[in-house]
């Protein structure tokens, strides 16, 4: 047994532990900006609802006017009309009038119908628009303080990866920088886990049962043994010093 290699690879295991930890933190970190997006977004939504019904009874208002600029001229007339046949004496003349004044009425008739479809429909809108107007308030208080959550979580999260990247760093200072060099770049290529227990015969990164002649290379710990298949550095947990 190598005393180097033994103590080389606890560093590794302390490493392990504190890498496995900063690359989680890392993954959480990189959803902050998605989950503040989310957010925001959901209230734009919101927003952009309650102008789509404003924009609706806007167009509601204008036909309002429409109709009821038509009911006051169509009244105009027909109180012209209407002096108009008193001065009338030609029964004929007085009837394509009167005819007239009938179907000018009936028109109006049907455009007040409208008026007062179009007014229950705006009312509607009005009701709507309140509505929604105060669920947006609440949307906003509820959307800031969901920020300021995540935010705040994602301040600690920062911290506290900070502070694990400190205590790596003094651990990784005492590896020899050729084996440091070789847990970096296993860290890298096996998915962020570099060093693994065997445990059962079995390595814990990717479940192959071991070789024997492997199994006893790593009790030997003369040199760092790898798993033949995930190649990541393996060790046995009942050697590790207590
Ligand atoms: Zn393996």
């Amino acid at each position: 047994m190598n005393n180097k290699v033994l103590e080389q690879r606890e560093l590794m295991i302390k490493l392990q532990t504190y890498d496995k930890k900063i690359i989680e933190l890392e993954k959480v970190l990189e959803k902050v900006d998605g989950e503040i997006t989310v957010l925001e977004q959901n209230f734009l939504d919101e927003e952009k609802k309650l102008d789509g019904l404003k924009e609706s009874r806007l167009e509601k208002k204008k036909m309002y006017g429409m109709y009821e600029s038509d009911f006051e001229s169509n009244n105009q007339r027909i109180e012209k009309y209407e002096q108009h046949l008193k001065k009338l004496a030609n029964p004929k003349d007085y009837r394509a009038l009167q005819r007239e004044v009938d179907e000018t009425r009936k028109l109006n008739d049907e455009i007040q119908e409208s008026l007062l479809t179009l007014l229950e429909e705006i009312e509607e809108f009005d009701s709507v628009i309140r509505d929604k107007e105060a669920s947006i308030l609440q949307l906003k208080s509820l959307t800031e303080s969901q920020k300021e959550e995540v935010l705040k979580k994602a301040e600690n999260e920062a911290r506290e990866k900070t502070e694990l990247i400190s205590k790596k760093n003094e651990i990784s200072e005492n590896l020899d920088p050729k084996i440091k060099e070789i847990y970096y770049d296993t860290l890298k290529k096996s998915g962020g886990v570099a060093i693994v227990p065997v445990s059962n015969q079995v390595c814990n990164g990717c479940f192959l049962r071991i070789p024997p002649q492997v199994l006893i290379e790593i009790k030997k710990a003369n040199e760092l043994i790898y798993c033949p298949r995930c190649h990541r550095i393996v060790y046995l947990e009942e050697d590790r010093p207590i």
